[in-house]
């Protein structure tokens, strides 16, 4: 293959675009990989289309080695399937719905599990049928809340989604593991830096999850790591470990207190040890019991629900994680105030909840016998040695408060909790029998009896695994490719015209006949110092420089990533690169 910078549809840009948040959107966008066209919608133009085609092929050849099967479903779809699954609620406004010319309703479809099960209950009938796995390579449509930095999360985005079904769980976790190790491998090729953490299923259901995340700071999912062991998690998925219950009789009852002008736990916790409420002067934000209102929306529901946790007063309430919990509900910090006649803002205490009929979850650590300083419900007014279990009693428990480094690890107990941020590159699930239990999905089972199929499902955002390698291989110069992605092998640069120009274009067509990507600036307009520029831009892994010393027989070649200069003798090079190339792909990469 032989590109031709002079007739490319490219148009690098000299400057940053102005909505570009990220370096990975930032140098797409200038290297002339991508271009906007709607609302969170992208064109690949022919140099971003090639990664896109390479990120695409490594992730077919690893499934297809694992025995997947490929198949390619509708993106649009009949809403019913997804009515009876109850994931067309469930999706709430995140899906894109539409109804044809007959008024019924369809779906530009977010993943495809309810396609995947209906098929498999279509064609197979038998236990003797299984295991099976498919998988496709298609765009997918969401309605973002907040489509951002390009392609990294569009509204419209390719991914690779495969479901498995076995028989039995053995077989489950068999296919999971394989997709895990396959995942591992495509990752590896594809050049990313990653780490498999624990994951919340969200709102596909099921059980055991986790994610493939590409550590970067301008990743929008913050995960876990312990200093002492290899337990790795999304902060939504981390379990906080929770104390032994104490003695409920272990403490003096309840007494409440005059606290004005305290509505913040700061403000409290001075008052108290001024005061020495309760007989102490020890107090910190961590012995009062902090409440927070939320308002929860369950998909489907009209009426919203108001939901009160209480946690440790040190620590604030991580909007995401609750989000996480609770899924696909979704949940806001309650705002309505001037409605609200029963609960006193900043005095809430959990006493009256009960009898409110609001429902109360804690943090795991607001274990039955703990005693806390929390709310009287009445302005001005607080409460000491309110205990768990005598006084109030939680509905349940919820992973609300914010995770923090230093956190103890809930997998060792004695390493400590470190945090960075990455992008979520891939997720697999165990789903289980969600989606073959919506459709009955029922086969001839071995002793004549009908068994229902177990589920998996494994997704990799292969649109967003190019800006993720993006975001993990540049410089201030530009892009920097791994070689197994790279949209060409080799970017040949004529210096000048005339000789120059014909030897890379010669040289271009040479290493092109042998099987090699090129691209070559044959741009006459353009100064050499103009294609030096573009050429690190675009970031391909060898340059190929044709310049003052053709006259002798020898080209410059760069290193993109390495940043070294040698000079060859242009006798000899197409050998030469074609065995480097070789070499690089022989070992993977
Ligand atoms: P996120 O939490 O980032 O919204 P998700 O958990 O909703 O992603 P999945 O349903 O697990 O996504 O989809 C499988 C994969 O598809 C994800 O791991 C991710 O790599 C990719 N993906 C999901 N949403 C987008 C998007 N809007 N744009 C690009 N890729 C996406
Ligand atoms: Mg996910």
């Amino acid at each position: 293959m032989l590109l031709r910078m002079s007739t490319l549809l490219l148009r690098t840009l000299r400057e940053d675009p102005a909505d570009a948040e990220v370096p990975s959107h930032r140098l797409l966008l200038r290297a002339g990989y991508i271009r906007r066209a709607a609302p969170g919608g992208y064109t690949w133009l022919p140099l971003g289309k090639l990664v896109l085609d390479r990120v695409t092929e490594v992730i077919r050849t690893e499934m297809l080695a694992i025995g997947d099967q490929e198949v390619h479903f509708p993106a649009l779809l009949p809403a019913e399937p997804y009515r009876i699954s109850g994931r067309w609620t469930e999706y709430g406004d995140d899906i894109f719905t539409l109804a044809d010319r007959k008024g019924a309703e369809h779906l530009l479809a977010p993943t495809h599990e309810e396609m995947a099960a209906l098929l498999v209950k279509d064609l197979f009938t038998s236990y003797r049928d299984f295991p099976v796995t498919l998988f496709q390579i298609q765009t997918k449509f969401r309605d973002e809340a907040r489509p951002r930095a390009g392609v990294l999360r569009g509204r419209e985005f390719l991914m690779k989604d495969a479901y498995s079904f076995d028989l039995d769980e053995a077989g489950l976790q068999a296919a999971y593991d394989r997709h895990r190790e396959a995942y591992q491998k495509i990752f590896e090729r594809l050049g990313l830096d990653f780490t498999v953490v624990h994951a919340m299923s969200g709102a596909m259901g099921g059980s055991a999850s986790e994610e493939f995340l590409a550590p970067t700071p301008v990743g929008e999912d913050d995960f876990v790591g312990c200093t002492a062991c290899d337990y790795a998690a999304n902060t939504e998925a981390v379990v906080t470990p929770a104390p032994a219950a104490g003695d409920l009789d272990a403490h003096p009852a309840m007494e409440v207190h005059d606290t004005p002008e305290t509505p913040t736990i700061a403000s409290l916790v001075e008052l108290a040890n001024t005061r020495g409420l309760g007989g102490r002067r020890d107090w910190t934000a961590a012995d009062t019991l902090k409440n927070v209102v939320l308002t929860v929306r369950r998909p489907g529901v009209e009426e919203s629900e108001l939901l009160v946790i209480g946690l440790p007063g040190d620590r604030e309430v991580d909007l995401k994680r609750v989000s996480a919990a609770l899924a696909p509900a979704t949940v806001e910090v309650f705002t309505d105030w001037a409605e609200q006649t029963e609960l006193v803002r900043g005095y809430i205490g959990p006493q009256i909840l009960a009898k409110l009929g609001v429902r109360y979850l804690v943090d795991p650590r607001v274990v039955p016998g703990t005693a806390w300083l929390t709310g009287a419900n009445e302005p001005g007014r607080h409460a000491v040695d309110v205990v768990c279990g005598r006084d109030f009693t939680p509905d349940g428990t919820i992973e609300a408060a914010e995770v923090r480094p230093g956190d103890p690890c809930p997998a060792c107990g004695t390493g400590e909790l470190t945090m960075r941020r990455g992008i979520e590159v891939g997720h697999i699930f165990q789903l289980g029998r969600r989606y073959t239990d919506a459709f009955s999905v029922d086969v001839l089972g071995p002793a004549g009896k009908p068994v229902r199929p177990t589920m998996g499902c494994y997704g990799i955002g292969v649109s967003r695994a190019v800006a993720a390698v993006a975001e993990q291989h540049h410089d201030d110069r530009g892009l920097v490719w791994p070689a197994a992605i790279a949209p060409c092998d080799v970017h040949l640069v004529a210096a000048g015209k005339g000789p120059q120009l014909d030897a890379a274009l010669d040289l271009g067509g040479r290493l092109a006949a042998a099987g090699l990507r090129v691209l070559v600036d044959d741009r006459t307009h353009v100064s050499a110092g103009v294609k030096f520029t573009d050429a690190e831009l675009i970031g391909i892994p060898r340059a190929v420089v044709v310049g003052r010393r053709l006259t002798d027989g020898y080209v410059e070649l760069r290193d993109r990533a390495g940043g070294e200069r040698v000079e060859v003798p242009l006798d000899g090079l197409v050998e030469r690169l074609v065995d480097e190339v070789r070499a690089a792909r022989g070992a993977g990469v």
